[in-house]
């Protein structure tokens, strides 16, 4: 029996109320008013193949996000399943922790040394980004404990940045809306404003924005006390916060900054690496030399959970030399399961030369097709980056928006999911991260539904009467 026919069974055994029922009295979602979600009912997402999911109702939809910025190498990869399949039966499970190691995590370390930047040799294995987060506070802060400068605890990170959920990835972001809930963030750690030229550098070139933007960390370090802080983190382009593409000045101006006072640079990731923004890391792209690097979601397609911090030969070098043992780790550190499909999955990267088709093929022409979206009345700015774009909605042109409780983006949002288009909404920025091995036909049928979208949120906005 097909995996097609299977999943149409499964989902057949309920209705799609039942499931929305047993849904909202069973199941909390991340990020979610759960009484509002409860008196709409959840969407029931039944089978994916290549870029499309399927609903209950049988609606084929556009994944415009690559699930959660994940799926790179798109959905329905076979020797992904294989290589999960064949790993369970060789070897379900075996940890990392008491001189032991198993040949997936082994090969798997060796192959990211590989395709990472030459100063990354090592790498620290999570199961998710928030943890390898945790695990780059906790990395960074031993690093400095060990070079006998036990005060450089303090780390910058940016306003509307994402580093996850956990109490130090959520601190390390630096989202209002997760700060207002538990006291975060947690001691030593503080932020600067994101480089962000639609709202912070209008009237001036993008180029003198990033350099200004730059000059936000030396500020801060020097308020601090430049010997009391240990790293900066930040997102090469940001992700959560709205895909938000940095002038082509700014890291370059970070990296020299973090130089000059002998700072960490950390850069998460988690959304860039592997391929998203046209190099196998975003740092590639952005002309940094980090020291540390976290990574998850894309290092196995999201085919199942894994995460992990890659240390560069600074850092590496004082964990080793101490000798000491560094009192961290997880159950799940090196899974084998997981290191098998990241296998897989990098390997079938490498095979489809994914990276190259983003920097010279499907990237360039998202870019085309998106600066097309200007002429649209809503359109104040669009951006990408590699695989990654955002739309900014406006109320007027250039750069007058709406107000934030008309919630426009939410309106465009509900108007994509009725046609047949996963497109997040970020305030009134909406973005699309799609899976890697998108053709150019399917971008362009991309483009006629965020056209149509757009075009029917205009429709809605005028008729409420907000223009
Ligand atoms: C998603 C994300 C994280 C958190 O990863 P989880 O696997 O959800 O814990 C961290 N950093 C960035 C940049 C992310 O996009």
């Amino acid at each position: 029996m097909s995996h097609v026919v299977q999943a149409a069974q499964r989902a057949a055994s309920r209705s799609t109320k039942e499931w929305q029922d047993a849904d909202s009295k069973h199941f909390f979602h991340p990020f979610t008013d759960h009484g509002g979600l409860a008196k709409k009912g959840a969407r029931i997402i039944t089978r994916a193949e290549n870029i499309y999911i399927w609903d209950s109702e049988g609606h084929k939809i556009l994944d415009g996000m690559s699930g959660l910025w994940c799926v790179n190498t798109g959905y329905g990869q076979q020797a992904l399943v294989d290589a999960a399949a064949k790993q369970m039966k060789e070897l379900p499970f075996y940890n990392a922790f008491f001189q032991t190691s198993t040949p997936p995590a082994i090969e798997l370390a060796e192959l990211l040394a590989e395709v990472t930047p030459p100063q990354f040799k090592h790498v620290f294995f999570t199961s998710s980004g928030s943890e390898g987060n945790d695990t780059v506070v906790r990395m960074v802060r031993r690093y400095w404990d060990i070079k006998g400068q036990p005060e450089r605890k303090t780390i910058i990170g940016r306003i509307n940045g994402y580093h996850g959920s956990t109490m130090a990835g959520a601190s390390l972001g630096g989202m209002s809306g997760m700060h207002a809930q538990g006291g975060l963030p947690i001691p030593d750690i503080v932020h600067i404003q994101q480089p962000h030229w639609f709202e912070l550098g209008q009237g001036m070139s993008r180029e003198a924005f990033g350099l200004k933007a730059a000059g936000w960390l030396e500020e801060k370090i020097l308020e601090v006390g430049p010997e009391r802080v240990a790293a900066f983190i930040g997102e090469p382009v940001q992700g959560a916060g709205g895909v938000i593409v940095p002038p082509s000045t700014y890291w370059p101006e970070i990296q020299r900054i973090c130089d000059k006072y002998g700072i960490l640079l950390v850069s998460d990731e988690v959304i860039c690496g592997f391929g998203r923004t046209g190099n196998w890391f975003g740092c590639e792209t952005m002309g940094t030399r980090p020291d540390l690097m976290t990574f998850a979601k894309g290092v196995t397609s999201g085919y199942v959970p894994l995460g992990g911090v890659m240390v560069g030969e600074r850092v590496a070098q004082a964990l080793i030399d101490d000798g000491g043992e560094f009192n961290h780790g997880f159950t799940y550190s090196g899974h084998p399961v997981a290191c098998a499909v990241a296998l897989a999955n990098i390997k079938l990267i490498q095979q489809l030369n994914l990276v190259s088709h983003v920097k010279n093929n499907i990237g360039p022409y998202l870019a085309e097709r998106f600066a097309e979206l200007n002429d649209h009345p809503l359109v104040g700015e669009t951006q990408t980056c590699g695989m990654m774009g955002a739309v900014q909605l406006v109320k007027a042109k250039p750069g007058t928006t709406f107000a934030s409780e008309l919630e426009v983006g939410m309106v465009c949002r509900a108007h994509c999911f009725g046609n047949g288009l996963i497109m997040r909404a970020v305030g009134d920025r909406m973005i699309v991260a799609p899976p890697l091995v998108m053709t150019r036909p399917q971008i362009d049928e991309m483009m006629v539904l965020i056209r149509r979208c757009l075009d029917l949120t205009l429709a809605e906005v005028r008729e409420r009467g907000w223009l």
